[in-house]
């Protein structure tokens, strides 16, 4: 059949030879309107299905959970803007999109789009529904369900762990897990906090996440650490499953405490991997391994007193009243004493004063 060259061979309009050069050879000599009446220029779904767990808001999209903060018309807004096929004789084309709860978990989406093609915008129109299916994700039943891999014990040494301890070993705990959560990592999570009488339990969802908590407790509090692993079970493909323990013993020591060693005197300032502390005749700063004073606990900080300031003689003494004594004696002072008010804490040690730096 010979077709006659300028004219639609469907309607026998007459036609650009400029136009439609890149359409597939037996649409080639179409017009404009015959040749975008069998095309569908955007391919949108009728219907979308999409799971939303009840539990924290996350949606599934091709297998994955996407956390997100958004209601449904936002969610829905974006599932629709990645389900747009678009006809690869589009070169351009704007949209507006709408959506409207139609019930509790239903959201319709009407949508206009403007599209570029062959030369000249094309107007079309499309409502889209997008059904939310409520159910529950994978870590939320898994946190429902208590599971974990890894426990951190806080114990201490012939003692509880203070308060100020146990807090701080939750905040680093929760500084760990917000950053992997802002890393976009949904596996890690708390599973359990459980106060023992002997101190605390952190329970962690993953062996990783374990090692990590325990690690930065442990740089922070000091002590001891000892990882265990034991097989737990063997899952669907046949590997072995471990659940790690990491027990941290946080050493007998603790800031604030006064203790001896060789006869000297010292308060505890810091407590890491090392123990720090201040020498209370001289004011130099030591450190010690936390096994060589496990006996050298003599006192805490909250047994000193106030001792009424007499004199200040000079920058290495000061005459104050002994307040275990009433005694007017004159004690080393180092730098770090506050002598500028009325008093100054002290603490009366088998004879001997001790002046303690300012508490700032
Ligand atoms: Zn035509
Ligand atoms: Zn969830």
């Amino acid at each position: 059949m010979i077709q006659s060259r300028g004219f639609c061979p469907r309607c026998g309009e007459k036609t650009d030879p400029d136009v439609g050069a890149d359409r597939p050879t037996r649409e080639r000599g179409l017009c404009r309107a015959c040749y975008l009446e069998e095309q569908d220029l955007l391919e949108t779904p009728e219907l979308i299905s999409i799971e939303l767990c009840t539990g924290c808001g996350s949606y599934r999209v091709s297998g994955e959970w996407i956390d997100t903060s958004d209601g449904m018309p936002e969610i829905a807004l974006k599932i629709v803007a990645d389900r747009i096929g678009i006809h690869r004789a589009v070169d351009d084309f704007d949209w507006y999109a709408e959506p409207s709860m139609v019930d509790t978990t239903t959201v319709a989406v009407e949508c206009e789009f403007d599209i570029l093609v062959e030369g000249g915008y094309e107007h079309r129109t499309h409502s889209i529904t997008v059904r939310f299916e409520p159910t529950t994700c994978t870590r939320c039943s898994r946190i429902a369900g208590k599971s974990y891999a890894s426990t951190v014990q806080i114990r201490a040494t012939e003692r509880t762990p203070s308060e100020d301890e146990l807090d701080r070993a939750r905040s680093i705990t929760a500084a760990i897990l917000n950053e992997r959560v802002d890393l976009g990592d949904r596996d890690a999570f708390l599973t359990d906090v459980i106060e023992r009488p002997e101190g605390l339990d952190l329970r962690l969802s993953t062996t990783r996440l374990g090692s990590k908590v325990a690690s930065a407790i442990h740089a922070d509090l000091g002590g001891s650490l000892d990882t265990t692993s034991t097989l737990v079970t063997t899952d669907s493909d046949g590997q072995d499953v471990y659940r790690t323990t990491h027990a941290i013993r946080l050493p007998y020591v603790r800031v604030d405490d006064i203790i001896t060693v060789e006869g000297d005197v010292y308060l505890v300032e810091s407590v890491n991997r090392r123990v720090g502390a201040r020498h209370l005749t001289t004011g130099e700063r030591q450190y010690f391994d936390t096994t060589d004073i496990v006996d050298a606990i003599v006192a805490h900080r909250d047994d000193a007193e106030q001792a009424t300031i007499v004199d200040v003689t000079d920058q290495h003494a000061v005459q104050v009243i002994d307040p275990t004594t009433y005694e007017a004696v004159t004690v080393a002072r180092y730098k770090g004493v506050d002598v500028g008010g009325e008093s100054v804490e002290a603490i009366h040690l088998g004879g001997t004063l001790y002046l303690l730096p300012s508490d700032e």
